[in-house]
């Protein structure tokens, strides 16, 4: 059985005033039946993994550098995203793939590395409306998790997200047969690629919210969700935990 995940994903948002979501996220679900993840930005990992306590609330690092270490000014590797409090790293979010070229082998390198680091990689895959329309949506999706995932992952230590681009941050989102079809089609491609592919998460992400939330999980292979603007306060994360456990 693979246990559910709620992601949430604060991209370039946060300031040490905001951790009082956390705290309230953390005392809504003291226990919770499914695992949660904030991707945070890099300054806030270290305070929120002191902000959360002894509750089994996941951090995770938005992006990581393929490299351990070296001159790369500005940017981040996963030792230092472990070494802060993080377990789990996005990479590969369209908005990367968009604001900073990275392609599906530069994916594969900084999920790579995240392995190495003993992070779990959140590899993000999806479409543009584009795509979509022109009926390729399942071709690229295919493409990219082939090109995106690295030799050696596992269910361990990899996590799927299917985010269409079109879906995020826009409040359109596909119908549950859309949903189901690319979920089905990456279990199915994960089945050639690797051999634990049953125990691979595969999230969803783009618009989720409260209120779509519980049709969403209700589509076969869809392991949880990555949240953006839903994530950033516990009063709208709170009820997609909740249509998860
Ligand atoms: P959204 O973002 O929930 O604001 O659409 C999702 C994401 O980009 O991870």
């Amino acid at each position: 059985m693979r246990r559910k995940l709620a992601a949430g994903n604060w991209k370039m948002n946060g300031l040490v005033d905001d951790l009082s979501e956390i705290k309230a996220l953390t005392e809504a679900h003291p226990d919770p039946d499914v695992d949660m993840l904030i991707c945070a930005p890099a300054t806030l990992i270290a305070q929120m993994a002191w902000a959360r306590g002894t509750h089994a609330l996941q951090i995770g690092g938005q992006t990581c550098h393929a490299e351990r270490s070296g001159a790369h000014t500005g940017d981040i590797s996963a030792p230092m995203l472990r070494d802060a409090g993080a377990s789990h790293v996005l990479v590969g979010h369209s908005e990367r793939r968009t604001d900073h070229g990275e392609t599906d082998a530069d994916v594969a390198g900084q999920a790579a590395a995240a392995h190495a680091a003993g992070l779990v990689a959140v590899i993000c895959i999806g479409e543009t409306l584009d795509q979509r329309e022109s009926g390729h949506a399942l071709t690229v999706i295919t493409d990219q998790l082939r090109g995106s995932l690295p030799p050696g992952a596992t269910a361990a230590n990899t996590v799927i997200a299917y985010e269409p681009v079109w879906a995020i941050g826009t409040g359109k989102v596909p119908t549950t047969e859309q949903i189901g079809e690319v979920h089905g089609t990456l279990r199915a491609t994960l089945r050639d690629l690797m051999k634990q592919a049953e125990g691979v998460r595969l999230l969803y992400g783009g618009s989720v919210k409260g209120s779509n939330a519980g049709e969403i999980f209700a589509v076969a292979d869809v392991d949880g969700a990555l949240v953006g603007g839903a994530s950033l306060k516990a009063a709208d994360f709170s009820p997609i935990v909740s249509a998860l456990e």
